[in-house]
This record gives C-alpha cells, structure tokens and sequence, in this order.
C-alpha cells in the first residue's frame, strides 16, 4: 500500500504512521523525523532545515521534495507511509507527478480529524523518548516509569509561539490540500480523538475497505 496520513501537527500522526507501518510492513517515511535526524547529524541539509523547524515555519518545498524523491528512490515507491508530507500544494503536485512517472499511485489518503483545543493541549504535553522515538504525552499516554526524565524530549517547535505558528501554516498552506487530495485520490477521514487503540482500529476498519475496493 502507498499511504498518505494527512492532518494538522498534533493529531497522532507519528504514533499511527509508526502503528500502521508495524501492522502493515509499510516504510515510514516522516519528513520531520529526517529533518530532525539531519539537524543532529548537523549535515548540510539539517543546518538548511534547522532555522525554519524551530520557529514552526515550513521547510521550502525543493528542499523538502528533494529529501522526499531520494528516500522514494530507495525503497522503490512502494508499501510507504507519508506523515507529515505533503504538506503544500506544490509539495502535493510534485508527489503525485512523481508517483504517477512511477506508475505507483497513492491507495490511499488518512485524514486524521481532531479539534483544534485539542491540538493545543496535545502539542504542548507531548514528550518524545530521544533514544527510541516513542512519542508520549504526559497526561494521556505517560512514559513508563523505567524511561528516566533526561531521556524525554520536549520539541522545541511544542511551545506556545511554534505552536501557534506551525497550526497558521496547516490553515494556509496544508489544510487547502483537503480538496486537492478528494479530487485524485481516495480521502478518507478519521475520527482522530479518543484512545490510541481506538483510533488505530477506526484506521484499520478504513484500510480494510480501501482494500476490499481494489486499492493496494
Ligand atoms: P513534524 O514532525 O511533522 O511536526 O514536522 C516538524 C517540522 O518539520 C515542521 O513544523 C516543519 O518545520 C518541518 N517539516 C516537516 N515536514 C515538512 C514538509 N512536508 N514541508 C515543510 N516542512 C516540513
């Protein structure tokens, strides 16, 4: 299958795609996480990066693509789940140009809704394990006791002002790719609230359909 999740920052993106991927032997490919990854190992790409995640802005779009088409290009355009991406028009245009030369289209487009309080809250009680890359938040899904306090990351993009940019930058640049991806693709929305079980099996129950419909 070649998945896209789609939703505003902190809808569980990241914990679904990492389920899904699990569940499905799918590829998960995050551009957050390589950008993060590329600002630790402080290659040329993460210094680029570095300046724009921190302040919640997103990363230019050749940039982005750029990372995008070599990590395609190495697993061979198929069984993937995209979190995070795309996140603009021209990002959308280029994947599905690019899929399409590939002869490998989408099967799917997740729509993770969650209200936009709920966002808020979620975003700025979210810890993340820096060794293993789990994601926690504190009140809703706590780390395990044996996780020592030095070990949880809180980003530096979860804070107020980040926060508040990254949810203008959804509204502007991202949400807008809603009617883009019904047009050319299978949109289906998710109920994203609620327990993570819950909202796995809801994705489970939709992949099941999109399957049954011929769309692997
Ligand atoms: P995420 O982990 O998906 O919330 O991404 C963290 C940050 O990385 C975002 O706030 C952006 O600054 C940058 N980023 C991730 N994916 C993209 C993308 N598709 N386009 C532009 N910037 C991105």
């Amino acid at each position: 299958m070649r998945l896209v999740l789609f939703g505003p920052p902190g809808a569980g993106k990241g914990t679904q795609a990492k389920r899904l991927a699990e569940g499905h032997s799918l590829v998960h490919l995050s551009t957050g996480d390589l950008f993060r990854a590329a600002i630790k190992a402080q290659t040329p790409l993460g210094q680029d990066a570095d300046r724009y995640i921190r302040d919640g802005r997103l990363v230019p779009d050749e940039v982005t693509n750029g990372l995008v088409a070599e990590k395609l290009d190495e697993i061979g355009h198929t069984d993937f789940v995209l979190d995070g991406y795309p996140r603009t028009i021209p990002q959308a245009e280029w994947l599905m140009n690019h899929l399409a030369e590939q002869d490998a289209p989408l099967s799917a487009v997740i729509s993770l809704v969650v209200p936009e309080e709920d966002i808020v809250r979620r975003l700025s009680r979210r810890r993340t394990d820096k060794e293993t890359g789990a994601i926690y938040h504190l009140d809703f899904n706590p780390p395990p006791e044996d996780v020592p306090a030095d070990r949880l990351l809180h980003r530096s993009d979860d804070h107020p002002e980040a926060i508040q940019t990254r949810l203008g930058e959804y509204h502007r640049e991202t949400q807008p790719l809603e009617t883009f991806f019904r047009e050319r693709s299978r949109f289906v929305e998710i109920d994203g609230t609620g327990a993570l079980d819950e909202v796995q099996g809801r994705i489970g129950e939709a992949l099941a359909e999109v399957r049954g419909l011929g769309g692997v």
